[in-house]
């Protein structure tokens, strides 16, 4: 909306950098920003921070580690992405990396996520609006002036110099006219409704080998079980007894996959998980060993959601750079997280062979728009190249990158696209 539009609209606060979403990208874009010495404003719907890693219980993070049999669990993400990490492990909130295909990844308890981030953002100096929802934006030629909020008390503004959209659907970029797409030709990856059991005999049920898993729940879909996932993940939480499932493939009528952008499909993917995750639990009791007795502790907040709008960028992660192992001279994060696609055709995986691929910050400034910047899962990036880029380690880089680019961005009163990108890369550790 313009100006005029949003003259009856009462102004809440106004803040230096406002973070709309509170996932791994608006945690660390917040509490780099705010590290920066910047009035820093976070806006989140729920009345907790994570998003899909603890709303989706997405339940590990994937792509701190590098590839390769022989280094799987040595670190290649470091920055806000090692920091955060070490915090979950401090408080217990992280299990023993464990191996997946040719690199690893670490279970954490959604619950330490929350506060690890409650407090991070505390002691950055970052405010917090929970139970708060984006829903238009106010502009002012090229650049955002506020953002239109939600929340119970009424409708608000919130003004602010710049903005990081951290909505993983690019709510912000999507309502300030930045060009969006939405997967190859329309196509996104399939949902999940991710789910941990308890009572779980836990070496037991997590020693079988991923493909025997496979093989009997072929054996059993359709034979008395509707098992439309094949290839699963079980995995144990740091929490005794307990196991991480996922384990579920939430789509359409027909195979097309949920928009997320649509209450209509999430209302009907939300139902359909549950209804799904109660056929695995029946299958797990029944036939797998190690889950005789477990039952399902519980579900996800929300359906968990891999992909919906990507914005359009100054420039584009492609499919190459990561099948590649491409490196850039302007990138704010590595990864060596395989493209891992959930499709109509089951999950498709590409490891990158003892190699890593860089994020170029171009990636995360869309079109259009002076003052707004994404990252995470909203960047700008081909079908597969963001199977990849979307893990939890990677949010957290692209995303602190974000909220410190922000801080130049005003202090040298350039848009995001002229920001000093090699100042960028020495201040978020970007070699650590
Ligand atoms: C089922 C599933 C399993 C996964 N498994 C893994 C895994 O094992 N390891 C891994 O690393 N990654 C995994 N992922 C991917 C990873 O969790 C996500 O890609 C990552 O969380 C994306 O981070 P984000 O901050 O960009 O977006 P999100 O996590 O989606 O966060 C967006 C945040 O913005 C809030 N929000 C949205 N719209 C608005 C609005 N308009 N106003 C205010 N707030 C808003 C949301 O509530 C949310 O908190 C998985 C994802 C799914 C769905």
């Amino acid at each position: 909306m313009n100006a005029s539009e949003s003259r009856d609209i009462p102004l809440a606060c106004e803040v230096e950098v406002l973070v709309l979403g509170g996932g791994p990208t608006g945690v660390a874009a917040a509490v780099a920003a705010a590290r920066a010495g910047r009035r820093t404003l976070l806006v989140e719907r729920y009345g907790f921070c994570g998003g899909m890693a603890t709303a989706g219980m997405s339940g590990a993070i994937c792509g701190l580690f590098a590839s390769g049999r022989e280094h799987r669990y040595e670190q290649l993400a470091h920055g806000f992405a090692g920091e955060f990490y070490h915090h979950l492990k401090l408080r217990g909130g992280a299990a023993q990396p464990v191996p997946f295909g040719e690199t690893g990844i670490v279970v954490h308890d959604p619950l330490v996520w929350k506060e690890v981030a409650d407090d991070l953002l505390g002691e950055s100096g970052a405010s917090i609006l929970y139970h708060t929802l984006a829903t238009d934006v106010v502009m002012d030629g090229d650049a955002i002036k506020a953002a239109v909020v939600e929340n119970k008390g009424g409708r608000f503004l919130v003004g602010a110099s710049r903005f990081v959209d951290a909505t993983g659907d690019a709510d912000v970029c999507f309502r300030a006219g930045v060009p969006t797409a939405f997967g190859r030709d329309g196509v996104v990856q399939y949902a999940t409704m991710a789910f941990r059991m308890s009572g779980v005999d836990v070496p037991r049920a997590c020693a079988h080998p991923p493909a025997l898993v496979e093989e009997w729940i072929a054996a059993a879909d359709g034979a008395g079980y509707v098992l439309p996932r094949k290839h699963i993940y079980l995995l144990a939480s740091p929490r005794p007894g307990e196991v991480l499932c996922n384990a579920t493939a939430v789509f359409k009528p027909g195979g097309a996959p949920l928009d997320a952008t649509r209450a209509e499909d999430l209302t009907f993917g939300e139902i359909a998980g549950r209804r799904q995750v109660r056929e695995y639990e029946r299958f797990l009791r029944d036939r797998v060993p190690g889950f005789e007795k477990a039952f399902v502790n519980d579900t996800g907040v929300q359906i968990g959601i891999r992909q919906s709008r990507t914005i359009t960028g100054l420039g584009r992660l492609a499919n190459d750079d990561v099948f590649k192992a491409r490196k850039s001279a302007r990138s704010v994060a590595k990864s060596a997280w395989c493209i891992e696609a959930h499709g109509a055709d089951g999950i498709f995986l590409f490891y990158l062979d003892n190699d890593y691929y860089d994020i170029p910050y171009d990636a995360l400034v869309p079109e259009r728009v002076a003052n707004l910047i994404t990252g995470g899962r909203a960047l700008s990036a081909e079908h597969e190249a963001l199977a990849s880029a979307r893990v939890t380690a990677q949010c957290f880089l692209t995303g602190y990158a974000a909220g410190h680019a922000a801080h130049l961005s005003l202090r040298d009163r350039k848009p995001f696209a002229d920001v000093d990108v090699t100042e960028l890369r020495s201040r978020i550790e970007y070699a650590v």
